[in-house]
């Protein structure tokens, strides 16, 4: 799970990466309007925490921009006002949620796990991807009279790269999301449910197979197009 936190105040910015480092999360960290939305449009992130005083571009301006551009990530603002009228702009500016400082690390760890929650885990019960189909209400992949059932982990798995289609999932991400933050799952198991999951999809016999880019992460591609 990625996390890009947009503030120009380095002690509160430095502080939050470190709590949400702290709970397995990656993040990167950028310090005005405009790296923030250069950043926020690569459409790797899962949260963007947005501060609405910032250099160069305001939060506001950020989150309209992001929303036109057709991004979609969820944004969570950050200010020191507390009007009415500020909640109202942050909002009508494409803003998911809104916090006003000082808050309590807590409370924005729930918000974020709430966004997350909401977001990213919604894939229709059967996605068609590539030439296989997904039925993720019976976790099973089908293509023409060939099916497999998938285990619980193959199958969020799958569900994970189908979501993010073409950008890679990272380890880190495939372990919080599918084994979970607690978790001591390490590289091993991931490269091991990896190798299970494209065996199931060359039993089906789909040209589609899960690609490993170095450093980066798994991809969804078809092997035909190499
Ligand atoms: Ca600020």
């Amino acid at each position: 799970m990625q996390i890009l936190i947009v503030e120009d105040e380095l002690r509160l910015a430095k502080a939050l990466k470190q709590i949400l480092e702290g709970q397995k999360y990656m993040v990167d960290m950028v310090a005005n309007g405009q790296d923030g939305l250069d950043y926020a449009l690569s459409g790797i992130y899962d949260v963007i925490v947005l501060d609405v005083m910032l250099p160069k571009m305001d939060g506001m301006t950020v989150a309209r921009k992001l929303r036109e551009a057709g991004n979609s990530t969820p944004v969570i603002m950050l200010t020191a006002k507390d009007s009415i009228k500020d909640k109202i702009n942050g909002l009508d500016s494409g803003a998911d949620d809104y916090m006003t400082k000082p808050f309590s690390p807590n409370e924005l760890l729930a918000r974020i796990r709430a966004l997350t929650r909401r977001y990213s885990e919604v894939l229709p019960d059967v996605t068609d991807f590539g030439d296989f189909t997904f039925n993720s209400s019976v976790s099973e992949i089908s293509k023409g009279d060939k099916s497999i059932k998938l285990n619980y982990k193959e199958s969020e798995i799958l569900k994970l790269l189908i979501l993010r289609k073409n950008v890679p999932v990272s380890k880190e991400d495939l372990i919080t999301k599918v084994w979970g933050f607690e978790s001591d799952a390490g590289d091993s198991n991931v490269e091991a449910y990896i190798s299970f999951v494209r065996k199931k999809l060359k039993f089906i016999q789909s040209s589609y197979t899960i690609a490993s880019h170095k450093k980066k992460g798994y991809m969804l591609e078809n092997s035909d197009d190499k």
